[in-house]
């Protein structure tokens, strides 16, 4: 058993370290569990495996509990090399590769080139594998080259030597025992020398050069005998007596087994007592080993658990973090809600304040114009009136220019509040289309005659075309339906001189009763430029208006286009300047004989009355009363005028009347208060309120304070007597609308 190997190495350990001093046990310092590990060496090499194996696992609990590897790694070699000693191999190789698996992990070559070593000697010379040992002893020499070790370097390649010449490989073994051989004498290691000799007789005895192997042996013998090294003697006298059975010497070669089989015997002996406290041991090893795999297993199991707990920092860490942020991220949140919330909150009062005074400004807007056209309407009945008294009663002012001229300034006047107040009420949604049934021939043609006077003084000639397809009666809105007309036709007149107008009414489709008739305006005179075909239709625009003359609010296209809207159509134009003008739209007129049968019945009225009415007027307005009376007294008519609510109350105690005409705005009591007053004594006289407010503005209060029908300031006096006649023999008196 070539045990020289190991035991080589460990003496290197325990003089590298035998002047490190033994710390505390409790609280074992780097070198005290250092010098622990050369303790356990020295009781190795003592044989004192059981002192040996105790002292190794104590250096290799503290290294453990140390965290380090280099110090496990040596624990381990010694507790190797104590399972190698006592014959325990499995065990050995198991420690040997766990204490290179510790020493891998450091940069302490001289550890790792002894365990490789180590390893090395069990696989070649207990486990009978050259080419594994082989490997380790390479490894072994790598890590001595890189520390300089040269001794280390040259036990290795000692054991490579022996192990190939072992095996009879000498060709293999040669280099390395050169090697050896060139620095044996450098070194002058006396622990190796009777070896090398050894090794160099089994060459030459190889080699069949047998003086020389000779020689060699008999070299190895003197020197082994001086330093008494029995195991290296039994060696040489075993392959000194192979050299001489060679040679034929086999008296010497006998002599020299006998010599071996001395030695054997001793060191057979010395082995069986190993042996002996290896069966004695044995129980304890096992103990042993089980301890160091407890410590093992513990660290493992710290390992795992330090792993664990790594994991579970590292996760909470995580977790913190993200509950942190999340917090940050629902208290950013939180505070930019509440600020967006606030702010919405104070957008919304905004609103609501901007939304109210919206509606106040609105209703101001509405009531601002009622009462502007109900104020300018008064004063223009006055100025219109007059003017046709004068124009009446004084023939020869026929011709006045000034008259002319007033009459039409009073007139456009009075167009420009109608437009206003019917713009204003379209846009607040307060017209509603009326059913009534008409002949479109006949209407056409009364817009052409009413307008014959702008045809007129402008040169121009108007031609109506009438398709005859379209049915004779109609049901719509004829008075909305008429006043487009007359809007587009006096357009037409205005904008052409000595030129044609053309209405033409054409019907296009039928859907159930529904009849669409498309209507063309169509004239030749100046035409509108392109540019501005989109804007005529804005309110108050009038395009190059040169003439001083001419009539128009620039109220009307726009007017026309909004009651358009309400018939569901849409207006077109096609146009070219100087070349002339058309404008197209369609609407859808019902027919239906049953209706119109129904509505033509309800509107017969006997207006061939010439019955001499005596009427009471109630107006303040002393010019309007001028007005009023006259108009009644033109038609044949009686009247009396009174110009308050109070002298009306009283004078109705004493006459009788059959109509009364009643104007609303009135200091002290309003037109609505004396007519309930007058119906609360039960007089049921009709009652028309002449009024500059519009219709439908007072209609409700009028009905409930039981007013018979209302007719706006300044009215044509042939719209009063129809009135007249309706409530007096007509049958809805009360309707108003
Ligand atoms: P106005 O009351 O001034 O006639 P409108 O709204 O009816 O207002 O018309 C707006 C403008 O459109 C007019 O001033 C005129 O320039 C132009 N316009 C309307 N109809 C015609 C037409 N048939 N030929 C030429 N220009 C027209």
């Amino acid at each position: 058993m070539p045990h020289i190997r190991i035991l080589l190495f460990l003496f290197f350990s325990l003089k590298m370290f035998s002047n490190v001093p033994i710390a505390n046990a409790d609280t074992p310092s780097r070198k005290a569990i250092l010098k622990l590990t050369v303790v356990a060496t020295t009781k190795l090499a003592e044989s004192k495996f059981e002192q040996s194996l105790a002292t190794a696992r104590l250096a290799l609990r503290y290294a453990i509990d140390r965290n380090d590897d280099e110090l496990i790694a040596k624990s381990y070699n010694t507790i190797a090399a104590n399972f190698e000693e006592l014959s325990e191999i499995d065990k050995a190789v198991f420690y040997y590769k766990k204490g290179l698996s510790y020493a891998d992990k450091t940069n302490n070559d001289t550890i790792k080139n002894s365990l490789n070593n180590n390893i090395g000697n069990v696989y070649c010379f207990e486990l009978n594998n050259l080419s594994e040992g082989i490997n380790y002893y390479q490894k072994a020499l790598e890590y001595s080259s890189k520390i300089n070790d040269s001794k280390g370097a040259y036990i290795t390649k000692m054991n490579i030597a022996w192990a190939y010449f072992y095996k009879g490989s000498f060709n293999k073994g040669k280099p390395y025992l050169d090697f050896i051989n060139t620095h044996q004498s450098e070194l002058d290691d006396k622990e190796t020398i009777v070896a090398v000799n050894m090794l160099n007789g089994m060459f030459f005895t190889n080699k069949l050069e047998f003086d020389k192997a000779d020689s060699f042996f008999k070299k190895a013998i003197i020197l082994g005998k001086e330093g008494n090294e029995q195991s290296d003697l039994l060696y040489v006298y075993e392959e000194y007596a192979n050299l001489l059975m060679k040679k034929g010497d086999y008296k010497m070669a006998y002599e020299n087994l006998v010599l071996y089989n001395s030695i054997k015997k001793v060191l057979e002996d010395s082995n069986k007592l190993k042996k002996a406290n290896v069966v004695g041991l044995n129980l304890e090893l096992d103990e042993y080993k089980r301890k160091v795999d407890t410590i093992e297993n513990e660290i493992n199991l710290q390992d795992i658990s330090l792993q664990k707990s790594r994991i579970i920092v590292i996760l909470f860490i995580i977790a913190f973090s993200v509950v942190l942020l999340l917090l940050y991220n629902f208290y950013r949140n939180n505070r930019f809600k509440k600020k967006k919330n606030a702010e919405l909150i104070i957008a919304n009062e905004k609103l609501f304040i901007a939304k109210e005074r919206a509606e106040e400004a609105s209703h101001l807007k509405s009531q601002f114009v009622s009462t502007i056209s109900h104020e300018l309407r008064t004063p223009l009945y006055g100025v219109v009136g007059i003017t046709n008294l004068l124009l009446d009663e004084h023939k020869e002012l026929a011709d006045s220019p000034h008259l002319a001229s007033l009459k039409f300034s009073a007139r456009y006047l009075l167009c420009l509040v109608n437009d206003v107040l019917q713009i204003n009420k379209i846009e607040e949604n307060r017209i509603v289309l009326e059913s009534l049934t008409f002949n479109l021939a006949d209407e056409i043609n009364l817009i052409k005659n009413s307008l014959s006077f702008i045809a007129k003084s402008h040169k121009n000639h108007i031609n109506v075309s009438i398709d005859p397809a379209i049915p004779e009666y109609l049901i719509g809105d004829k008075l909305r339906f008429s006043q487009i007309i007359i809007n587009m036709v006096s357009n037409a007149l205005k904008f052409t001189n000595n030129g044609e107008v053309n209405i033409k009414a054409d019907l296009v489709r039928i859907e159930n009763k529904a009849h669409f008739i498309e209507f063309n305006i169509e004239d030749n005179g100046v035409g509108i430029a392109e540019e501005d075909q989109e804007k005529i239709f804005e309110k108050f625009v009038q395009i190059g208006r040169k003439e001083i003359d001419y009539q128009g609010t620039g109220l009307g296209l726009s007017i026309v286009k909004r009651l358009l809207e309400l018939f569901d159509s849409t207006i077109s134009l096609k146009s070219k300047t100087g070349e002339g003008t058309t404008f197209t739209f369609t609407i859808a007129f019902d027919h239906d004989p049953i209706k119109t049968m129904e509505l033509i019945n309800k509107i017969q009225v006997d207006l061939s009355s010439s019955e001499i009415f005596k009427v009471l007027v109630v107006d303040d307005n002393k010019i309007n009363q001028l007005i009023t009376k006259k108009i009644i007294e033109k038609n044949n008519c009686k009247s009396r005028v009174v110009d308050s609510g109070m002298a009306a109350l009283a004078i109705l105690e004493t006459e009788k009347f059959d109509i009364i005409l009643m104007d609303i705005n009135m200091p002290l009591m309003n037109g609505f208060e004396t007519t309930k007053r007058i119906r609360q004594k039960g007089i049921v006289t009709p009652v028309i309120a002449v009024t500059a407010f519009d219709k439908e503005e007072i209609s409700e209060e009028a009905l409930s304070a039981g007013i018979n029908d209302i007719i706006i300031k300044p009215f044509e006096p042939v719209l009063l007597f129809k009135t007249i006649n309706q409530l007096l023999y007509g049958e809805n008196k009360t309707e108003l609308v």
